[in-house]
C-alpha cells in the first residue's frame, strides 16, 4: 500500500494527497504534519516505513468538505484519491493485493465548484497569465459559471487588472517569476500563484486547443486574440481539464475584452474606495455590501461585476440606466420579479456541477426551479403593453423562455424531497418510470409480507412478544427473548434456524425470510441502478441544452441587477445621472451612501448633501478645512458617484451630470503596508507617483492629504508640486484635500483650480462642523480643537495654543527657532540626552541590537515591547 501511496504522492508533488481508506481520507507522513497543523486535527502514526513510524492525519469522508474548504481557503491544493474498486473485488486477486487507487481530481482555489466551498455571491476567477513576444495576456474563467474572457495586459497594467478580478488563483509560466520580471508586480497575489512550466503556455497549441474545443476554424469569430492571451487562455483550459482529471465543465466561447472598454481602476484604489472590501478586508462596510439588494446568487455576482468594472461607453450606460429606470418607477411590476427571482436557485452552479458529473438530484431541482421561476419572469414582462419595456430589459426577457419541456420533464422526474447525492437514491418520482415503481413495488409489497409472517410466527410458536428485526449483519431475523428461546420449535422439520444467541435474546431464521429478504435486496438493487440511469439521462437531457440554460440563468442575473438598483434608487432617493462623452463632472446635492447608511444607523443627524462641479475652465478644486470637517467623505463621495453612475446605477444625488471618466484615481488616508516592508510615506509616495504618471484628461482624480507622512516643510512642497502637475501635466479633474493653507495661494496662479472649504462653526468656544462645502479656502485649520475634543491634557492643549499663537505671528521658520528656545514639553527629553550615561552600551542597547524585526512575529514584537519597557 505504501509503494502505490508513493507513486500517487510523486505525480502530485504539489498537492496535499487526500487517500481514501474506507470512510477516511488519510494524510501521510509530510502531508500529514502540515495537514494536522492547518486544520488543528490530531496528528497519529501507522505502522513504519523504513524503521521510522509513519505520522498520519484523516479526515471522516462525509465531513471532507468542511476540511477541504479550510484547507483552499489557506491556499493549499488537494489531490483527491479514490478507491476504484471494492475492496472485496481485491481481496479475489490475493490475499495481498492492494485496492487499486488513483486521483481522481485536483482541487485548487480557483477550479473549486461546491456550494461549501465557494462564496455564493462573489465570483470564483481561475486567471492566467500569457507571455508572447514580449507582450502580456490575461485570460480568466470562472469554471462555475463557465464565462471565460481574455484580454491584453502590459506589466504596469497589471497590478489594475488583478485588483479588478481578484482571482482565487493565478496561473503563469514560471520564468515570469525570476527577480526583474514581475515578481515585483505580481508580490501581493503570492499566495494566489500558481507557476507552471512555460511550455505549457505555447500559443500555438493553445489555438488548436480552443479551436478544437470550440468546434471553430479559427477564433477570429469571438475576437481578435493576440498570442500572449491564446497562450493564457490555452493554459488555462489545460489546467482545468488536469484538475478535474480530463472532465472539462461547460465553457462559454472566450470574449475578448478591448482596452479601455471599462473604467481602469488600480488595487489601490479600489482599497481606498473600499469598493467590494472595507478597509478592514470585510465585505460589511463596503459600497458593494450597502447598495446590493440583488436576491439572488448570481444576481450578486453580477452586481460585484458592474462595481468592479464599470463601462466607460455613454450609450452602453445609457442601456443599463435605461432598465433601472423602468423598474425604479414601476414598484409594482418590481416587485412581482424580485418575488419570482428569490424563489429562483443558482443555475450557473448547478449547471456546472452537472457539467464535471459533481452534480446530485437537487441540481437538476435546482436547474427545473430556476428555469420554471425564468418562464413565470417573462410571462409577467411579456403582460407589459408591447413598447413598454426598455431594449435591454426586452432582450433579457427574451431570454428566459424555451425550456418548457425540460421543465416539465424535470417536473415528472423529481420526487419531492430529494438526497444530496444520486446514490443514496430514492429521488425519482413515483409514475414517471413504470418499471421503477414495479420494482418499488416488488420491495415494499415484500416488506409487508414480512410484516405479515410477524403475526403468523407468533400464532405458530405461541410467543407473543416475537419480533422481525433487521440489521446490516445478520439482514431480516426473527427475535424471541431469552427467557422464551426454549418455547421456539428446532427439531430437523422446524423451519426456525437458529442464527445467533445474545444475553437477552435469541435469534433465527427461516427460508421463507431469507427469501423475501433476497427479494427486497435484489428489487432494491435494480431500482437503485435505474434510478442511476434515469439521472444520467436527466443530466444528459440538461447538458443537452447547456447553452441555453446558462443564457436564461445570465438574463435572470441582469434582471435580478436592474431591479435591485431600482430598489435602492427607490429605496434612498437616488436619481438617474446624465452619462455623457464630455469633461464635466456635475453632482448637486452628492451623498456619500456608505457614510449615510452609517449615520443612519447609528441615529447620529442626517448626511449633508454637497455639490460638486468640475469644468474645463475649473477642473481642480482644493479643498481645506479642519480634520473630521468631512473631507474625505467628500472626494470619496464623487468618486462613488463617477464610478456607480457608470456601472449603471442611479447615485446618491438629486442631479448629476457625468462626462465618463476613463480612469479612477484615488489617494486617501494612509496605511502602512507592512506585508511590503513600506513605510507610510512610501506608499503615499508609491500611489502618488502612479497617478502622476498614468492620470490623463479624461480621469479623476482624488487626493486626500497628501505630503502628510513626512516633515511639514517636505510635505507642503510635495503637495504644491503635485497641484502643480496635476493642473498642467495631467490635465484631469481632481478633488485635493490638504491641511496646508499655504496651497490656497495656488488659486491666483493656476486659472483652472479653485478653493473651497468645510464650514464650521465656532460656538461657546467649541467647533461645530457643518459638513458643508463652501466656496473659498477656510481660515484656520481647528486642529487644536479637535485634538481637545479627542482628550490630549489640558496642559498640552494650552501649550498647542501657546505656540500656534507664535507661529501665526512670524515668519514659521525663525519662529520654530525661536520656539526651540523655549520647549517645556522636549525638555525632559533633552535632559535625559544629556545625562552622563554608563560605559559601553547598556543592557537596553544590546538587547536593541540583536533585534531582527523581520524575524519576529507580531506577537513576539509584543512580548519584546514589554520586555523591553522593563529594561528601559
Ligand atoms: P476629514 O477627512 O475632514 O477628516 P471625514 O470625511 O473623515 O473628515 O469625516 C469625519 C466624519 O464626519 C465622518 O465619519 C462622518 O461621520 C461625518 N461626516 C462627514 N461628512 C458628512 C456629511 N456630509 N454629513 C454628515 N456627516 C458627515
Amino acid at each position: 500500500m505504501m509503494a502505490q501511496y508513493w507513486a500517487i504522492k510523486q505525480a502530485n508533488p504539489d498537492c496535499l494527497l487526500f487517500y481514501r481508506m474506507g470512510d477516511f481520507y488519510e494524510m501521510f507522513f509530510e502531508d500529514a504534519g502540515v495537514a494536522a497543523a492547518a486544520l488543528d486535527i490530531t496528528l497519529t502514526k501507522r505502522g513504519q516505513h523504513q524503521g521510522e513510524e509513519v505520522p498520519m492525519c484523516g479526515v471522516p469522508v462525509h465531513a471532507a468538505e468542511a476540511y477541504l474548504s479550510r484547507l483552499i481557503r489557506q491556499g493549499f491544493k488537494v489531490a483527491i484519491c479514490e478507491q476504484l474498486e471494492d475492496p472485496a473485488e481485491a481481496k479475489k486477486r490475493g490475499s495481498k493485493s492492494v485496492v487499486r487507487r488513483d486521483v481522481v481530481r485536483l482541487v485548487t482555489p480557483g477550479t473549486i465548484t461546491e456550494d461549501e466551498l465557494l462564496d455564493a455571491r462573489r465570483h470564483n476567477y481561475l486567471a492566467a497569465l500569457g507571455e508572447a513576444a514580449g507582450s502580456l495576456g490575461l485570460a480568466w474563467v470562472d469554471i462555475s459559471t463557465g464565462d471565460f474572457f481574455a484580454e491584453e495586459t502590459t506589466a504596469a497594467g497589471l497590478p489594475a487588472a488583478l485588483a479588478r478580478l481578484d482571482p482565487g488563483e493565478l496561473l503563469l509560466p514560471d520564468r515570469l517569476l525570476q527577480p526583474g520580471r514581475l515578481d515585483q508586480a505580481l508580490a501581493e497575489w503570492r499566495e494566489r500563484l500558481s507557476p507552471l512550466p512555460g511550455a505549457r503556455f505555447d500559443s500555438e497549441n493553445a489555438r488548436r486547443r480552443l479551436e478544437s474545443l470550440f468546434e471553430v476554424g479559427a477564433l477570429d469569430a469571438f475576437g481578435q486574440f493576440g498570442r500572449a492571451e491564446l497562450a493564457a487562455a490555452g493554459a488555462l483550459v489545460d489546467y482545468v481539464e488536469l484538475t478535474q482529471k480530463g472532465k472539462l465543465p461547460r465553457l462559454a466561447p472566450p470574449r475578448r475584452l478591448a482596452r479601455g472598454e471599462t473604467l481602469e481602476i488600480d488595487g489601490a484604489t479600489r482599497r481606498n474606495l473600499e469598493l467590494t472590501r472595507s478597509l478592514s478586508g470585510e465585505r460589511k462596510g463596503s459600497l458593494l455590501a450597502t447598495i446590493d439588494r440583488t436576491v439572488t446568487g448570481a444576481g450578486a455576482r453580477l452586481l460585484a461585476q458592474r462595481l468592479s468594472a464599470p463601462l466607460t461607453d455613454p450609450a452602453a450606460i445609457e442601456g443599463r440606466l435605461e432598465a433601472v429606470g423602468f423598474l425604479r418607477e414601476e414598484a409594482a411590476l418590481r416587485g412581482d420579479l424580485r418575488d419570482a427571482l428569490r424563489r429562483c436557485p443558482d443555475i450557473e452552479r448547478a449547471l456546472s456541477r452537472l457539467s464535471l458529473g459533481r452534480g446530485g438530484p437537487r441540481d437538476l431541482a435546482a436547474v427545473r426551479d430556476g428555469l420554471a421561476g425564468a418562464a413565470t419572469l417573462q410571462r409577467s414582462l411579456a403582460a407589459l403593453p408591447s413598447g413598454a419595456v426598455p431594449q435591454r430589459l426586452a432582450a433579457s426577457a427574451a431570454r428566459l423562455g424555451g425550456h418548457d419541456a425540460l421543465v416539465e420533464r424535470l417536473g415528472r422526474a423529481l420526487a419531492a424531497e430529494l438526497p444530496l447525492q444520486a446514490r443514496d437514491g430514492g429521488f425519482v418520482a413515483r409514475g414517471f418510470s413504470a418499471e421503477l415503481d414495479e420494482l418499488k413495488a416488488l420491495r415494499d409489497e415484500s416488506r409487508r409480507l414480512i410484516a405479515g409472517l410477524q403475526a403468523d410466527y407468533a400464532a405458530d410458536t405461541g410467543i407473543q412478544s416475537l419480533k422481525i428485526k433487521h440489521n446490516n449483519v445478520l439482514g431480516y431475523f426473527i427475535e424471541v427473548s431469552a427467557a422464551n428461546a426454549g418455547r421456539m420449535p428446532t427439531g430437523a422439520d422446524s423451519p426456525y434456524r437458529q442464527r445467533q444467541s445474545l444475553a437477552g435474546a435469541v435469534r433465527f431464521s427461516t427460508v421463507e425470510l431469507a427469501e423475501l429478504e433476497q427479494r427486497i435486496v435484489s428489487a432494491g438493487d435494480k431500482a437503485l441502478a435505474l434510478e442511476l440511469r434515469l439521472f444520467e439521462e436527466l443530466a444528459a437531457a440538461v447538458l443537452e441544452r447547456a447553452a441555453a440554460v446558462a443564457d436564461t440563468a445570465a438574463a435572470l442575473a441582469e434582471i435580478d441587477v436592474a431591479a435591485a438598483l431600482a430598489e435602492i434608487a427607490a429605496e434612498q432617493d437616488w436619481c438617474r445621472p446624465a452619462v455623457e462623452d464630455s469633461a464635466r463632472f456635475e453632482v448637486t446635492g452628492g451623498r456619500h451612501p456608505v457614510v449615510e447608511a452609517a449615520l443612519k444607523r447609528g441615529g447620529d443627524g442626517p448626511f449633508v448633501a454637497n455639490d460638486c462641479r468640475l469644468l474645463p475652465d475649473d477642473r481642480i478644486w482644493l479643498l481645506t478645512g479642519p480634520n473630521m470637517a468631512g473631507k474625505s467623505t467628500f472626494l470619496r463621495q464623487n468618486a462613488l458617484i463617477a464610478l456607480l453612475a457608470q456601472a449603471g446605477s442611479f447615485v446618491p444625488a438629486e442631479r448629476a451630470v457625468i462626462g465618463t471618466v476613463d480612469r479612477l484615481f484615488s489617494r486617501v488616508g494612509a496605511a502602512d503596508d507592512l506585508a511590503r516592508g513600506r513605510s507610510t510615506f512610501m506608499v503615499e509616495m508609491v500611489e502618488a507617483a502612479a497617478i502622476l504618471n498614468q492620470a490623463g484628461p479624461r480621469s479623476l482624480v482624488i487626493l486626500d492629504e497628501i505630503g502628510r507622512g513626512t516633515a511639514t516643510f517636505d510635505g507642503l512642497s510635495i503637495a504644491w508640486a503635485c497641484v502643480e502637475h496635476l493642473h498642467e501635466k495631467n490635465r484631469c479633474r481632481a478633488l485635493f484635500a490638504t491641511h496646508y493653507h499655504e496651497l490656497t495661494s495656488l488659486a491666483a496662479k493656476l486659472p483652472a483650480l479653485s478653493c473651497h472649504s468645510m464650514r464650521v462653526k465656532e460656538w461657546q468656544d467649541q467647533v461645530i462642523f457643518l459638513h458643508e462645502v463652501a466656496a473659498g479656502a477656510a481660515d484656520r485649520s481647528y486642529g487644536i480643537h479637535v485634538a481637545k475634543l479627542a482628550g490630549l491634557p489640558a496642559a498640552a492643549v494650552a501649550r498647542a495654543e501657546e505656540v500656534l499663537a507664535v507661529l501665526e505671528q512670524g515668519e514659521q521658520a525663525s519662529a520654530l527657532t525661536r520656539l526651540a528656545d523655549d520647549l517645556p514639553l522636549f525638555a525632559a527629553t533633552a535632559a535625559r540626552a544629556e545625562k552622563p550615561g554608563p560605559k559601553g552600551p547598556s543592557t537596553l542597547d544590546r538587547r536593541l541590537a540583536e533585534i531582527n524585526p523581520d524575524e519576529l512575529t507580531p506577537r513576539q514584537a509584543l512580548e519584546l515591547l514589554y520586555e523591553l519597557r522593563r529594561l528601559a
